[in-house]
């Protein structure tokens, strides 16, 4: 080794950076795109209450999120913007079978825009009236778990619950996405408080910027990883290039 107090001083700086470690607030430079997923649509109503059915509001709340997104500085996609089912606008798949073309058009949906997140919104419901609050379901992988760990502790704050996020087994999207994808079942429709919460103006808009806001934290968050991890990595090379020279 040529330099020894070259390297002597790497592996101090290096100790020294351990004890301190950067705290960048690295926020992405290109725009991160997002895909909205709105749950059911047209035919398919999803669940309902009385008149009121899980598709409508879905889609309001969908639109308030689309919205904050923006605003946020993210790219957004909504795969429907108004009341239809997805199977009527199916170009991949020739079933006779509306579910399975419905499918087949959000899977390939994904596939054209090749969004960097997913967010399903959908609307919980159960027999026992005084369930409440919201769920919200993940991926079997570590980012799409950070995602949905960061949303329910936003919505549960929102709520003034407790809840955890729940790993999403059975669900074709879910199954089927290679970016983090969640499924936020926003509340229960068949519990009065959390239909009022669903259904108003103000309560829309502050479930849509509770969604916003974790998603945020999970984009700083994610940038932040990434940024450590190349400083690390330039210091490793250049103790590397140290110990080669
Ligand atoms: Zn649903």
């Amino acid at each position: 080794m040529r330099n020894r107090h070259t390297y002597y001083l790497l592996v101090a700086l290096m100790m020294v950076m351990a004890c301190f470690p950067s705290k960048s607030e690295a926020i992405p430079l290109t725009p991160i795109r997002i895909l909205i997923d709105v749950g059911h649509g047209g035919i398919d109503s999803g669940t309902s209450h009385g008149n009121l059915y899980e598709k409508d509001i879905n889609l309001q709340i969908a639109k308030r999120l689309y919205q904050h997104l923006t605003a946020a500085g993210y790219s957004v996609a909504m795969n429907r913007e108004e009341d239809i089912a997805l199977s009527d606008d199916n170009r991949w798949l020739n079933s006779r079978s509306r579910h399975l073309r419905d499918l087949a058009q959000r899977k390939n949906l994904v596939k054209e825009i090749v969004p960097q997140m997913m967010l399903s919104l959908h609307v919980n419901w159960s027999s026992d009236t005084k369930r409440s609050g919201p769920l919200v379901l993940y991926q079997s992988n570590e980012q799409s778990y950070m995602l949905a760990d960061l949303l329910q502790v936003s919505l549960n704050n929102l709520w003034g619950t407790k809840a955890n996020p729940i790993k999403g087994k059975t669900y074709y999207m879910l199954r089927h996405n290679y970016c983090p994808s969640v499924i936020v079942e926003m509340g229960f429709i068949s519990n009065g408080s959390d239909r009022k919460q669903l259904t108003n103006p103000d309560g829309q808009e502050k479930i849509a910027q509770a969604i916003t806001a974790a998603v945020s934290e999970y984009v700083i968050l994610t940038g932040n990883l990434k940024m450590e991890a190349l400083v690390e990595e330039s210091w490793w090379q250049k103790l590397v290039d140290g110990l080669m020279n």
